[in-house]
């Protein structure tokens, strides 16, 4: 049995938002624009998104304060800008940061929470639509119902089926202007989502073409990618296999290896995606005795072995010598056991099993 629901419409192509805005129309009356410091300017999106607001005469105010891995007060701000405007629907400009706090920022003034409610998804009864405009290629909030928020150290995800974005504009152009380290970090975070795609109790076969394709995508694009970062073709290669992974994820959801990832970012400073890139072998190797006719699968399409993988993964510099000390281990993998992403875990991983991937690291 599967089933699978996906209500985003989905705009893909060069200057897609300026030849398809007039889908904007139909969503609102006023838009908060949320986005971060510097990456809505930097790749054009936010310049294209005002040029076809003004055009269709619909007003707008501009949030600009969310950081990475964006924290319960910057939403909060966010919210209150967004009740204060008279805004009906919100537009997230950036990569998943920005994005994802359009989504909780929309829920959060839906609701009139007060406080951190939305973690509970059943007390998300409302939302104002949701736009999407990503300018990195990774986390795949274009097309999934979640969000990420920190709130006091801990960075946790939630969800509703009404936090799918109602339009998501992907323009690979768009992510040219990242740099290096974002670049990879964001595709290797889409990696981790396809493979957890295979590590969910949820995993679905119907989604296996969208995780085969998109693993090979990546192995096969990234460096050329990093190589030459104006290149349309790559650009938008990676672009597609980050919409596989969160069409993957919506479905499936994130498991152990973004649950592990979390603290390894609020405590470490490792960016999202590499902090899902350092584990990534030490998960598939726990997996592989109960996953290993989907894994080979895998690897058969990749033409490549799992050692190959872990090579290219040690060479684009997944790797890191933390040195985690027991206190750290102890409290993260407390957090990790409680997260909602464990619970559908293909199967029951312990206590144990968490603390010694993190001794390795
Ligand atoms: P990000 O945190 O949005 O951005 C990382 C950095 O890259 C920021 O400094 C950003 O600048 C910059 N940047 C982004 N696009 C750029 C561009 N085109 N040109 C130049 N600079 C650019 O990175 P992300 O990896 O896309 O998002 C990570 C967040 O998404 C995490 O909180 C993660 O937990 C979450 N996530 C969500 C889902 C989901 O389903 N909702 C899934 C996986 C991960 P600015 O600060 O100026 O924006
Ligand atoms: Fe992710």
């Amino acid at each position: 049995m599967f089933s699978y629901h996906m209500p985003t419409n989905i705009q893909f192509g060069k200057q897609i938002l300026l030849k398809q805005g007039h889908l904007l129309k139909s969503q609102g009356k006023k838009a908060l624009i949320v986005t971060g410091a510097n990456s809505a300017k930097k790749s054009g999106a936010l310049d294209d998104a005002r040029q076809v607001l003004k055009k269709l005469a619909i007003d707008y105010e501009i949030y600009s304060e969310i950081k990475e891995n964006p924290d319960l007060e910057s939403i909060h701000n966010g919210a209150v800008q967004m009740k204060k405007s008279g805004s009906d629907f919100v537009i997230g400009i950036g990569g998943g940061s920005p994005v994802d706090a359009a989504k909780a920022i929309s829920v959060v003034a839906a609701n009139d929470f007060q406080n951190d409610e939305f973690y509970q998804s059943g007390n998300i009864k409302k939302a104002h639509p949701i736009i999407s405009i990503t300018t990195t290629s990774g986390t795949g909030t274009e097309a999934t119902p979640y969000s990420v928020v920190t709130n006091c150290d801990k960075k946790a995800g939630f969800g509703s089926p009404l936090m799918f974005p109602t339009l998501s504009f992907l323009d690979p152009t768009y992510t040219f202007s990242m740099p290096d380290k974002v670049t990879r970090d964001t595709a290797i975070d889409a990696l981790s989502h396809l493979l957890e795609g295979i590590y969910s109790a949820k995993r679905c076969p119907l989604l296996y073409p969208l995780i085969t394709t998109g693993v090979r995508v990546i192995y096969s694009v990234l460096e050329e990618a990093l190589a030459e970062p104006e290149n349309f073709e790559h650009r938008k290669q990676l672009m597609i296999a980050s919409l596989y992974g969160g069409m993957v994820i919506a479905q499936s959801s994130t498991t152990l290896q973004h649950s592990i990832g979390y603290p390894l970012t609020t405590f470490y400073g490792l960016s999202h995606g590499m902090a899902n890139g350092v584990v990534m072998k030490h998960i598939m190797e726990l997996y592989y005795p109960y996953l290993n006719d989907e894994i080979d699968m895998l690897f058969t399409h990749l033409n490549c072995s799992r050692n190959d993988f872990y090579k290219w993964l040690d060479k684009l510099g997944m790797k890191t010598s933390l040195k985690l000390d027991k206190e750290f281990i102890d409290k993260a993998t407390d957090q990790i056991e409680k997260s909602r992403n464990m619970a559908l875990n293909p199967l029951q991983v312990k206590r144990d099993q968490v603390a010694h991937i993190l001794a390795q690291l």
